[in-house]
């Protein structure tokens, strides 16, 4: 409670691990609306050194850190007499994380965002979590530490973020079940032979949110709620067979929670990320946000269905991780972290991104990894199969192809 108290204080310091990001642009449009309520700490990106210097110029940062060290030059020239430091590499993104910011949004795509999110988590910060894959690669170790620290983690997703604002208040023992709404992505109506054919560009086309490359392909997928699957399982502390997914095409019931009552509480907005994203940002208050309103009268209909697990099997094969344990799960989201990559650089087909994923977890026995070295470690092997398949030095089962 000391934390939370102390938190109210103004200004609230603020550090963005991947502010060239989606959700990291999100997260600074935000800031700026109030910039007496935050001060910027840090800052960080992967290869966008531009972005990153008008970023930090334009919030005021303290330090800037670029994860591509050939980029340190040209910071360094971008930001020279502003007083922001700069620094570069993989450790320069661990500082980042490091620095006194009260409150920290993880949003680094991957399992990059790994050690920076756990940095901020040891240092007992307020962390707002968009990097579903750190939970997804390391989910006993990352929470282990939240308990061991007394970090608090802010819940982005919007559908974590959704289920988090319905727990409020809530009794963890009156909680029956978990529903994860999923937008289906483009792809929801598509029949299976065209799936086969489809192109980077339409896999990123996503109806409903404006999300960067990877969250995309994995939400056309589906594997994006496979990863959320195991997301909630650690976040929320509930057994496997008590999250549901239900797909949700108008994506404005964000999740519910269903209390052994029959009562199911859900939280609804417009699809637009800076409404779980402020909802972090003020926390424990509400702030106001510039977000589109619900007009319901408007929308008219909201429709639901069961997913299709025939045509996206990836969200089975996180179920599979997920009940495998050990280290399925990291394994799931590096050979996919590597099998999209593929896919948008147009080496591999759509189908092939799960026959890659599904190879790999076949291939790997998935022994616990408890440090995290471990985890980085089998994660390493996971890519190295995950590689050796998509450029097809091994082979994949020839139904996906
Ligand atoms: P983007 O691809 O738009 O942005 C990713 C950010 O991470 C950029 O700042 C990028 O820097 C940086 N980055 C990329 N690779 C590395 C790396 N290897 N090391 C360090 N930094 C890196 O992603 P999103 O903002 O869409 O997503 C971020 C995270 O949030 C993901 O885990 C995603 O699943 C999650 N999320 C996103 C939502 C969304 O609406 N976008 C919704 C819910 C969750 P640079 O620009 O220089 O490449």
């Amino acid at each position: 409670m000391a934390l939370a108290l102390a938190t109210l204080e103004a200004p609230r310091s603020v550090s963005v691990l991947g502010a060239t990001g989606s959700v990291g642009r999100s997260t600074l449009d935000l800031v700026a609306r109030t910039p007496e309520r935050y001060r910027v700490e840090a800052l960080t990106a992967h290869r966008d050194v531009e972005g990153l210097a008008a970023a930090a110029l334009r919030h005021r940062a303290r330090f800037a850190a670029i994860g591509e060290p050939a980029g340190y030059r040209r910071l360094k020239d971008l930001l020279a007499g502003s007083g922001i430091e700069v620094a570069a590499g993989a450790d320069a993104l661990i500082e980042a994380a490091a620095r006194p910011a009260q409150w920290v949004m993880a949003a680094i795509v991957g399992a990059a965002g790994l050690k920076p999110t756990l940095t901020a988590v040891r240092r007992a910060a307020l962390v707002a979590l968009a990097t579903k894959e750190c939970l997804v690669c390391a989910g006993a170790l990352l929470m282990a530490e939240v308990a061991r620290s007394g970090a608090v983690l802010l819940p982005v997703d919007s559908e974590h973020n959704a289920i988090f604002q319905a727990l409020r208040g809530e009794a963890a023992d009156s909680v029956e079940r978990l529903i994860l709404t999923a937008s289906g992505g483009p792809f929801r109506c598509r029949p299976l032979a065209e799936m086969a054919r489809v192109t980077p560009g339409e896999a990123v086309a996503h109806p409903n949110w404006s999300m960067g490359a990877k969250i995309s392909v994995d939400s056309a997928t589906m594997m994006n709620k496979g990863l959320e699957l195991i997301e909630a399982f650690h976040l929320f502390g509930l057994a496997q067979d008590r999250i549901e997914i239900l797909v949700h095409p108008e994506s404005i019931v964000h999740s519910l929670v269903a209390f052994q009552d029959g009562s199911v509480l859900a939280q609804l907005g417009q699809p637009d990320m800076r409404i779980p994203i402020a909802y972090t940002l003020g926390w424990p208050e509400r702030i106001a946000a510039p977000t589109p309103r619900l007009d319901l009268a408007a929308i008219g209909r909201l429709t639901f269905e069961a997913p299709d697990h025939a045509r996206f099997p990836a969200l089975a094969l996180a179920g599979q991780a997920l009940r495998r344990a050990g280290s399925a799960p990291t394994v799931l989201n590096a050979a996919n972290e590597v099998a999209v990559a593929a896919f948008l650089a147009g080496r591999i087909g759509f189908l092939q991104v799960a026959a890659v994923v599904e190879a790999v977890l076949q291939s790997c026995d998935c022994q616990a990894a408890d440090s995290l070295d471990d985890v980085l470690e089998v994660d390493a092997e996971a890519r190295r199969r995950a590689g050796e398949l998509v450029a097809g030095k091994a082979p994949l089962r020839s139904g996906m192809a």
